[in-house]
């Protein structure tokens, strides 16, 4: 007999949703996470930490950020329990209607099998497990946060009504104001039991919130997991799987003594993200002898565009001075306001632009810092980032000239950067892959 009913590999939107559901289901559930688990208070923000906070097992590294080359594509994703939820913005955007279709090449449109109204019940379920808020715009200190307040203005420049974006941070407890930095009620009941608080404004999202404010997956449908009875493996990195007369036999590595361990059950989740599960069905193919030819192809990126507001300007009785603002004060990405494409009055494709802000220390970088700063500050070694082998992520006949390997680059301005802002494509929202997309997580 089987140990497991079911094994889930890789706790990202996928694995934690359909880890919790299965167990909630009554399910023996077996989760199998290659990082660690990162309790608020333990992200990394020391200058050596932070350089050592990258994932390549071959060079002794344990940590977050997997940074893989492709020939004409790069890619960040995460390491460790919750996987990208840890470094996301936090934002949880619903699909609009008019987007769940396919555009032809002579430009007409062929709908989805799946609707936005068969998902709202799912988004509703997600978003309740997660706990969605949005930036308290209304509110001191909230009110004041000048990168919100000039994308909101931006919009109505061109009129377009900004939106407050769906988020998964805590800013408020229920039926409270919402006050920067006091104990989320209940927030030591997590599986780290570690206490949480509200949005502090850092800006730190993306490298992980050490306060706890965001609701990652580890503090939510993991949590939730745990308690139902699901075994959690973490620093577990699942490398072979073999089909058996009942389900599967799963070999993964123990990181980081390397040791090899077995695990067996009647149903395998894969769910170690868009590169990591093509990755892994690319080392075992002759455990699944129907995979299609397609795996490995037509990748391309979600979509996301960065873009850096330079010398930024206020116009006030016919005066002009610079405008501050202030890319670290808030969460990373606060509102949005979106572009109309040809479905909705609109030309072109749609498409959301949102602020998107970064931690204070890159402030200091970017506004202070000399170029011999910078370039200290940003180093990275170069084996890191060049280690991550690709080879085996291709269809095999593609392999040899299609992927090569180039160093991943760390891009730091010199010139004053009032805020980044973020232009969140259409293309991104069909393909996210977060729990509230289609097709992903949504379980039940
Ligand atoms: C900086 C950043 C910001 C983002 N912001 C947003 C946002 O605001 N809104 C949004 O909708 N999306 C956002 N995204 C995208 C979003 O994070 C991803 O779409 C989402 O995390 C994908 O979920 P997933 O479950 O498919 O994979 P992942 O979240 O990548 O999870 C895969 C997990 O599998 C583990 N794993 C991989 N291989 C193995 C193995 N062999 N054995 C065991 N475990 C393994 C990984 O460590 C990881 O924990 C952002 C992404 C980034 C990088």
């Amino acid at each position: 007999m089987s140990e497991f009913d079911a094994i889930v590999v890789g706790s990202g939107f996928g694995g934690s949703v359909t880890a919790y559901r299965l167990t909630e289901a009554g399910l023996r559930v077996c989760l199998l996470e290659r990082g660690k688990s990162f309790p608020p208070g333990e992200f990394p923000r020391s200058p050596h930490d932070t350089a050592t906070n990258f994932w390549d097992p071959k060079h002794n590294l344990y940590g977050m950020f997997d940074i893989w080359s492709f020939s004409s594509l790069e890619a960040v994703v995460c390491s460790g329990l919750g996987g990208g939820s840890l470094i996301y913005a936090n934002v949880l955007l619903r699909m609009p209607d008019d987007w769940f279709v396919n555009e032809k090449a002579d430009g007409s449109c062929e709908e989805w099998p799946v609707t936005r109204q068969k998902l709202d019940k799912h988004y509703d379920r997600v978003e309740n497990m997660i706990g969605v808020q949005e930036f308290p715009i209304g509110q001191h200190p909230y009110s004041e946060t000048p990168k919100t307040l000039a994308v909101r203005e931006a919009a109505r420049q061109i009129d377009l009504e900004p939106e407050l974006v769906p988020l998964a941070i805590t800013f408020a407890n229920p039926n409270q104001p919402a006050v920067p930095g006091v104990p989320i009620d209940g927030g030591e009941n997590n599986l780290h039991h570690k206490p949480r608080y509200t949005c502090r404004l850092v800006g730190e999202c993306d490298i992980g919130c050490n306060f706890g404010s965001k609701n990652s997956l580890d503090l939510t449908y993991l949590s939730k997991a745990k308690d139902c009875g699901a075994e959690i493996r973490t620093c577990s990195e699942v490398r072979s799987l073999e089909r058996t007369d009942s389900g599967f036999f799963v070999t993964y590595k123990r990181h980081p003594e390397g040791s090899r361990h077995t695990v067996t059950a009647n149903r395998l989740i894969l769910s170690a993200g868009a590169l990591g599960t093509p990755y892994l069905l690319f080392r075992n193919v002759s455990a699944f002898p129907g995979l299609s030819t397609a795996l490995g192809q037509r990748f391309c990126g979600n979509g996301d565009f960065l873009g850096l507001v330079l010398r930024a300007k206020s116009h006030e009785n016919g005066t002009v001075s610079p405008r501050i603002l202030d890319p670290s004060l808030g969460p990373v990405i606060t509102t949005a306001m979106r572009m109309r494409d040809k479905l909705d009055g609109g030309t072109g494709r749609g498409f959301y632009i949102e602020d998107a802000g970064y931690p204070q220390f890159v402030n200091w970088l970017i506004d202070g810092g000399s170029q011999r700063t910078l370039v200290l500050a940003g180093r990275i070694p170069r084996p890191r980032l060049e280690s991550n082998r690709v080879e085996g992520l291709l269809h095999p006949a593609k392999r040899n000239h299609a992927v090569h390997r180039r160093q991943a680059r760390l891009q730091l301005y010199r010139k004053p950067a009032m805020a980044a802002q973020h232009a969140h494509h259409r293309s991104s929202a069909r393909r996210s892959t977060d729990g509230t997309a289609p097709g992903r997580g949504c379980s039940k």
